[in-house]
C-alpha cells in the first residue's frame, strides 16, 4: 500500500541562503491556498499564474513585494496545492517570511520533504526522485545527461520490462503450484531457464553500470603519485590551468593531499596530488604516506609520476606497485625538456612495473603531452560506459544493492529449476526477486527506508 502524506503544510526555502536577486519559498499542503488567499486579500489566485501582492506579516507589518505561484493539486510538483513566493533575495526578508509562514500554520520542511511528497502522491517513482537530487549535484555533462535520463524515467521503463519477464515466468511456475504431483513438462523447464537466464544476464549487465554511476555522481578521483620532486604538484597546477598545489625545489613540498575538482570532456574528476611516495621518509612525512596509500586503495586512476630526466628508476613501496595495474595506472614521465636537452638520458622507467602500463611523457614546464595527459583521462572514464541501448543508465549504491539480491534470487531460482527442486521454492526466489526488483522505482512500503532515503536530499527539495 502506498504510504499518505502527513496531511500538513510544509514550508521552506528552495534557494540558498544569502544575498541575491531572488528568494524563492515554497509551501506544500492543505494551507497552500488559504495563505495565497489571506495574502492576496482578494479573490483566489488563478493556478499557475504569477500574482504580485505586498507581503503583510500576521501583524500587519510590512515586509516585502512579493510575487506569489499558485500551482492546484494534482498538477504541482507534490501533487498536493503548491504556493511559489519570490521575495527579494535578503536573507533575513526570507527569514522573516518564514516565520511569518510557520505562525499562519505551516511546519518548516524536513530535508527532500516536497520530493517524497511527489513520490508518495504518484508523481514520480522512487529512481526518478533520486534522479531530482542527481540533477542537483550533476557536475559535468555527463552526469546531466544520465540524471535527465532516469529523471525521464528510463530506469523505472527498464525496471518495468525486467518485471513484466519475471511475471510471465512467475505465472508460468504459479500455474504448476496446484498440481504438487505434477512435474513441469520438459518444454515449460526449458522457457523457464530460458527466460529466467536471460532476465539474470540484464541483471548483471545493469550491475554493471554501477561503477560508471559513481563516477558521474561523485567524480573520477585520480591520484598523482610518486616520488618527492618528480612534478607531482607542477602537473596538477598545469592541469587545472591555475596554481593551487605548492610547488618546491624542496622534495616533501606536499605533506598531507590536496583535492581540487577538474572537468574534462563532460566528466568530472577530482584531481588529488599526494604527499611523495619514499622509501625512506623523514618522521615528519610517515603520516602523509600512510594517507597516500589509503588514496591508492579509493582512487579510481593512479597517475605514477616518475622524472624523466633521473637516470635511478624510483623505488616504490610494493602495495603501491601492486596497485599500478593497466586497467588502473598510467605512467606519466614528467620532466622531458630536461631529456630533450641532456639527450643521452634514455626514458626510465621502474622495471617492476608491468610493461602494458600506459605511458605519457609529459613536461609539466613547456606543457609537452599534457593534452595527450587530458585525453587519457577523459577516455579513462569513458571506459567505465557500459552501452545499455540507446538510454544512459547510470545506477547508484541503492539500485546495485536491490540488484545483486534479485540476481542471486535467480541464480538460486535457476539452480533449482535445474535439480528438480519442489515448484514452491523456485516460485518463492521468484517472488523475492520480484520484491528486489520493485524496491528499483517505487513501490517500497518500508516508511524508514524512506524517511533515510529523503533524508540525503537538501531541504526545500
Ligand atoms: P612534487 O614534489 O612531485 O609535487 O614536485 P613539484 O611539482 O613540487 O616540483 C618539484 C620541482 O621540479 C620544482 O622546482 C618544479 O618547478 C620542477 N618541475 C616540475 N615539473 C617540471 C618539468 O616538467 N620540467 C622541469 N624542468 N622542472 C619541473
Ligand atoms: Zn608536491
Amino acid at each position: 500500500p502506498m504510504l499518505a502524506s502527513k496531511g500538513d503544510t510544509i514550508v521552506a526555502l528552495a534557494t540558498p541562503v544569502g544575498t541575491s536577486a531572488i528568494a524563492l519559498l515554497r509551501v506544500s499542503g492543505p494551507l497552500a491556498e488559504p495563505i495565497a488567499r489571506q495574502l492576496l486579500e482578494t479573490v483566489p489566485p488563478t493556478s499557475r499564474t504569477a500574482t504580485r501582492a505586498d507581503y503583510r506579516d500576521c501583524s500587519g507589518a510590512l515586509l516585502d513585494d512579493v510575487l506569489l505561484t499558485l500551482f492546484r493539486a494534482p498538477a504541482s510538483y507534490t501533487g498536493e496545492d503548491v504556493l511559489e513566493l519570490s521575495c527579494h533575495g535578503n536573507p533575513f526578508i526570507a527569514q522573516k517570511i518564514l516565520e511569518d509562514l510557520v505562525a499562519r500554520g505551516c511546519r518548516h520542511a524536513a530535508p527532500g520533504e516536497f520530493t517524497q511528497r511527489a513520490f508518495l502522491s504518484g508523481n514520480m517513482d522512487l529512481a526518478q526522485a533520486e534522479a531530482v537530487m542527481d540533477l542537483i549535484h550533476a557536475r559535468g555533462e555527463r552526469a546531466l545527461a544520465a540524471a535527465n535520463q532516469q529523471l525521464r524515467g528510463a530506469l523505472g521503463r527498464h525496471m518495468q520490462a525486467l518485471i513484466d519477464g519475471l511475471l510471465a515466468a512467475l505465472a508460468r511456475v504459479e500455474a504448476y503450484i496446484d498440481f504438487p504431483e505434477e512435474d513441469l513438462p520438459p518444454e515449460d523447464q526449458d522457457w523457464l531457464s530460458e527466460q529466467i537466464a536471460k532476465l539474470q544476464v540484464s541483471v548483471s549487465k545493469l550491475i554493471q553500470t554501477n561503477h560508471y554511476g559513481n563516477i558521474l555522481r561523485a567524480g573520477l578521483r585520480v591520484a598523482l603519485l610518486g616520488e618527492p620532486n618528480v612534478g607531482k604538484s607542477s602537473l596538477l597546477n598545469a592541469l587545472l590551468g591555475r596554481d593551487r598545489a605548492l610547488v618546491s625545489p624542496t622534495p616533501g613540498t606536499t605533506r598531507d593531499y590536496l583535492e581540487e575538482p577538474l572537468l574534462l570532456g563532460g566528466y568530472a574528476f577530482r584531481l588529488i596530488d599526494t604527499a611523495g611516495l619514499n622509501e625512506n621518509p623523514e618522521a615528519i612525512e610517515q603520516q602523509g604516506i600512510e594517507k597516500t596509500l589509503s588514496l591508492v586503495d579509493e582512487a579510481d586512476l593512479l597517475l605514477l609520476v616518475i622524472d624523466a630526466s633521473q637516470p635511478q628508476p624510483p623505488t616504490l613501496p610494493d602495495s603501491v606497485v601492486s596497485a599500478l595495474t593497466p586497467d588502473r595506472a598510467l605512467l606519466v614521465a614528467n620532466k622531458t625538456d630536461l631529456v630533450a636537452t641532456r639527450s643521452t638520458t634514455p626514458l626510465q622507467s621502474p622495471s617492476v612495473l608491468s610493461p602494458q602500463l600506459p605511458r605519457i611523457a609529459t613536461s609539466a614546464l613547456t606543457e609537452t603531452g599534457l593534452d595527450a595527459l587530458r585525453a587519457a583521462l577523459v577516455s579513462h572514464a569513458e571506459s567505465f560506459h557500459v552501452e545499455h541501448g540507446a538510454e544512459l543508465i547510470a545506477i547508484n549504491a541503492r539500485h546495485a544493492d536491490s540488484l545483486s539480491r534479485a540476481k542471486d534470487g535467480l541464480v538460486r531460482a535457476l539452480t533449482q529449476l535445474r535439480s528438480q527442486a519442489p515448484i514452491e521454492l523456485i516460485a518463492s526466489e521468484l517472488r523475492d526477486t520480484l520484491d528486489a526488483f520493485g524496491e528499483i522505482a517505487g513501490r517500497v512500503d518500508n516508511e524508514r527506508m524512506l524517511d533515510q532515503l529523503f533524508a540525503s536530499f537538501c531541504i526545500g527539495k
